[in-house]
């Protein structure tokens, strides 16, 4: 923890912008947070329901600068309080976090704090709060609000419930007369009711921000190979922090295994981990810069890294909600980044043994399928992912986003019948029974054991098709797959025979034509962060790089995370900008008055360097 003392004294019946310039650096609120922080400030209650970086800490943390007496924030994880308490701190505002994980020195230090008033703002875990006496002593002081953060833990039908939640319907009861806030980025409409009725908010207001992420590019691609396809897409990543789901934890090690023998910073995340080498890997990702986490969804809740540079998917998630809650972990500055899945129709028979196996009632397991149907919905409708994404979540985007694959690559139809034919030959003289691989094989003529074991060297369709790639051969099977014109052999093994048989009959005989969408042999390529906003287009990538060398010393010497001093965010403008001196340098967004203090000088030094080197 920083040994950073606040000076600041308390800012009550300040005004609202004032304390957002003042002590946050920022200039203006954003979305609703404005109506959120007056609202709270007259005392009134409410919900409020944004997304992911959307900015929610911002809407209790004002009023309770702005109010009378000790705001109360309920948080349901340490290293999530731990975070916002050094940012806070950072920012010269008296935080505090209660929590099991505190030292009994730290511990009596809080109370005294607390006692005598001197705290602005108080982290607290929802046990700590109702056990122990907190309460009590609560009520012998002035308070400010309660916030109760990720609010969704108190419903039973989200995935993240927690019954200790369960008992803040007591706050209410006991202390009628402070504001209670409830935040969550959860767009479930029926989580949503729960959490107004467990709260007792129905007197309260609901705020709700877009749920859309602008800056977050969608780019879904065909599983192929999804070893080689990964790769590809972390080349263009390279020194950025990122996640990478994968579905199980045998993929997880596998995944880091590769990507360290690729040269990148990664470490495992899942379940089947011991807690210490678990806490090792949150901490590398969260310390260190360019981190890059293989992870199951055991790595979730909590993470509010605000640089994470993209969250790639090597398996299908569980559902929209999941998908859209797991990309949502990206860009949390509002940089770009990117939200990436490789995704196949092999995914699917294994997601769906999932729901089955599982101890659910039949009425459950109807729901998580359907669910499940959303999903593939999304991966295979024609359009803007993120119109079919935000209509799933309830919002309508009138004109397609330019920022997804479907925007960005719009699809050519090109006739492929003759290719189709020659596939669906291929099928049907192997018998009816062989996956992709072998399938590919035939048509290109490939030398394999397997081939010459089984004899398909002698039959007419082995080499026909030596005019497309292998993996242009897989697409066009993955696509005849998808449009019913082969379908998986029931065992699920993988293998592939006819669907309709009179449609493919038709086809053979050239009776029905086929255009299916050309499949892009294009590099992707990284969203240059010029594309963010205009001033980002002068940053110069040397001078961003040295104020990140800067940053992590400070960093270091502190024993915080390195966005704790400055969000990349801020060193970007600094880097377009370069200010030369104090008045230009509070201009800069992020920087309030304990940082201008604190960190003026010396980034101005780093910048001067900079400019005598080149
Ligand atoms: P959430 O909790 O909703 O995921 P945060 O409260 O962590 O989001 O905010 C996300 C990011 O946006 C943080 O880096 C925060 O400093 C920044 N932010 C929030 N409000 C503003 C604002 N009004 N102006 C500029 N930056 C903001
Ligand atoms: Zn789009």
């Amino acid at each position: 923890m920083t040994s950073f003392t606040a000076v600041q004294t308390s800012f009550g019946g300040s005004d609202p912008l004032r304390v957002l310039r003042e002590v946050f650096g920022y200039d203006h609120f954003r979305g609703p947070q404005q109506a959120i922080v007056h609202h709270v400030i007259a005392g009134g209650s409410g919900l409020v329901l944004m997304p992911t970086g959307g900015g929610k800490s911002l809407c209790y943390q004002v009023p309770a600068l702005c109010r009378e007496g000790l705001a109360v924030v309920v948080s349901p994880l340490i290293a999530l309080m731990d975070d916002q308490v050094q940012s806070l701190r950072q920012a010269g505002v008296r935080a505090a976090a209660l929590h099991s994980g505190l030292a009994a020195e730290a511990s009596s230090a809080l109370w005294r704090n607390l006692l005598r008033d001197e705290l602005d703002l108080l982290y607290v875990s929802p046990e700590r709060l109702l056990n122990g006496g907190l309460l009590e002593r609560l009520q012998e002081r002035p308070l400010a609000l309660f916030a109760i953060d990720e609010a969704h833990c108190v419903s039973q039908w989200g995935h993240d419930f927690r019954p200790e939640y369960l008992q803040l319907e007591a706050l209410a009861l006991r202390f009628p007369q402070v504001p209670r806030l409830a935040l969550t980025a959860t767009a479930d409409p029926r989580t949503r009711s729960e959490i107004i009725q467990r709260l007792a908010l129905e007197q309260g207001r609901v705020f709700l921000a877009s749920f859309d992420r602008p800056n977050i590019r969608y780019l879904l691609r065909p599983k192929l190979e999804a070893k080689e396809q990964l790769l590809a897409f972390l080349e263009e990543f390279r020194g950025d922090a990122g996640i990478v789901y994968a579905r199980s934890r045998s993929r997880v090690d596998r995944f880091a295994a590769l990507l360290q023998a690729s040269g990148h910073d990664a470490v495992a995340y899942h379940a089947g981990m011991d807690a210490g080498q678990r806490s090792r890997a949150l901490s590398r990702f969260r310390n260190d810069s360019g981190v890059v986490v293989v992870a199951t969804i055991a790595f979730g809740m909590g993470i509010d890294k605000p640089d994470v540079r993209f969250v790639a998917h090597l398996d299908l998630p569980k559902s929209l909600e999941a998908y859209y809650q797991e990309t949502g972990r990206g860009g949390r500055d509002g940089l770009p980044a990117t939200a990436w899945m490789v995704h196949g129709p092999g995914d699917v028979p294994q997601l769906r043994r999932f729901i089955e196996d599982s101890d659910a009632e039949a009425a459950q397991k109807r729901i998580e399928h359907g669910k499940l149907d959303a999903l593939l919905g999304f991966t295979e409708a024609p359009g803007c992912r993120r119109q079919v994404l935000l209509a799933h979540l309830g919002e309508v985007l009138a004109d397609p986003c330019g920022n997804c694959d479907r925007c960005l690559e719009p699809q050519v139809l090109e006739d492929r019948t003759v290719a189709a034919q020659k596939a669906l030959s291929a099928v049907f003289r192997t018998g009816q029974r062989f996956g992709a691989a072998h399938l590919t094989d035939v048509l290109l003529g490939a030398d394999t054991a397997r081939v010459r074991s089984l004899g398909h060297q002698d039959l007419s369709v082995y080499g026909v098709g030596k005019e497309l790639a292998r993996e242009q051969w897989r697409t066009l099977l993955r696509q005849l797959t998808s449009q019913g014109w082969l379908e998986p052999v029931p065992d699920g093994r993988g293998g592939l025979r006819w669907g309709e048989e009179t449609r493919v009959r038709a086809l053979l005989r050239g009776e029905l034509t086929l255009e299916l969408p050309a499949t892009p042999a294009r590099q992707e390529r990284r969203p240059a962060i010029a594309a963010a906003a205009g001033a980002y287009a002068e940053a110069e990538p040397e001078l961003v790089a040295a104020l990140k060398t800067w940053r992590r010393e400070q960093a270091l010497e502190q024993g915080v995370p390195p966005y704790v001093v400055f969000h990349d965010r801020t060193l970007v403008e600094l880097a377009a900008r370069r200010p030369a001196e104090l008045n230009d340098l509070a201009q800069v967004s992020g920087i309030g008055a304990a940082k201008l203090e604190r960190y003026g000088e010396a980034v101005l030094a780093v910048i001067k360097g900079w400019g005598a080197q080149t």
